[in-house]
């Protein structure tokens, strides 16, 4: 009897643990890692160093990881047409300049795709930012690069025919220049709520992308995609490896946290901390 209740014991542990395990650590649905800067001279929220991102990339090569593109994603969440084992969409925001003369010799040294989501804008019109001419090199390339409005715009903040024209205009530079379709948003500063969802759908974008930290599964609404922002401090490994591994807690917390929020219980919400 003593030995009966001893195997019980230990086989409920064993499935808690795998349980516990499963959660945490071999989450259903595709991460897609967020960056902004990549570069050792401006020391701002949204810049990681070459360094740590050279780090970053060599830990997912040697994990296994594939690189994807958006493409390949929405036709995984839409039609679930398979794709390649441990996938990972590796987007950047903004297009600055870096991410030619930095990020673009470490993806290829992995052999990693990358989508660029571009302030059309801002390029050739600003040092800090891309020109088109390293656009079309990396474009040749497999980078990829998306839509991220024309001016970096509050999309929530903007009148229904300023929302429509930015999406259409950096839209259409990006198809004029590099004769490719541009199907993919990514919301400004994330920002967005029911009537920019709208006029995205309107204007034929195919799926837009929030900063809501999440991975992406088959009933993920493709206006709304999650993504594991890399650019918030600190700038570590281990807090890059923290939000990859473990993005289900941090999404349970997040959504807790708004839920409190919603509620008028701002305090207690306060009080969680998201790594
Ligand atoms: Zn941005």
């Amino acid at each position: 009897m003593k030995r009966l209740l001893l195997y019980v014991a230990i086989g409920s542990l064993a499935l808690i643990t795998a349980g516990v395990a499963y959660l945490f650590f071999f989450v259903p649905g595709v991460p897609v890692l967020n960056y902004h800067e990549v570069n050792n001279q401006s020391h701002v929220l949204l810049a990681i160093s070459s360094q740590e991102f050279d780090a970053q990339m060599s830990y997912l090569a040697k994990a296994g990881y594939n690189s994807i593109t958006p493409d390949q994603l929405l036709d995984y969440l839409q039609y679930g047409k398979p794709l390649p084992s441990n996938p990972v969409l590796i987007t950047f925001d903004d297009g600055y300049e870096d991410n030619y003369q930095e990020a673009y010799p470490i993806l290829k040294k992995y052999n990693f795709t990358a989508t660029i989501f571009l302030i059309t804008d801002f390029v050739d019109h600003n040092s800090q930012y891309l020109t088109w001419q390293q656009i079309k090199e990396m474009a040749g390339s497999g980078i990829q690069f998306q839509s991220h409005t024309a001016t970096h715009i509050m999309l929530t903040k903007a009148s229904d025919s300023e929302v429509l024209a930015q999406l259409t205009r950096s839209r259409k530079a990006i198809e004029q220049h590099l004769q490719k379709k541009v199907d993919y948003l990514a919301y400004p500063g994330g920002f967005y709520n029911n009537q920019v969802i709208e006029l995205t759908k309107q204007t034929g974008y195919r799926a837009a992308f929030t900063i809501n930290l999440g991975r992406d599964r088959t009933n993920s609404n493709f206006y709304t995609l999650n993504r594991i922002p890399v650019f918030e401090l600190p700038h570590t490994f281990f807090h890059f490896w923290l939000r990859l591994k473990l993005t289900r807690l941090w999404n349970s917390l997040q959504t807790l946290k708004i839920l409190l929020t919603n509620c008028g219980a701002s305090r207690l919400s306060d009080l969680i901390y998201i790594p």
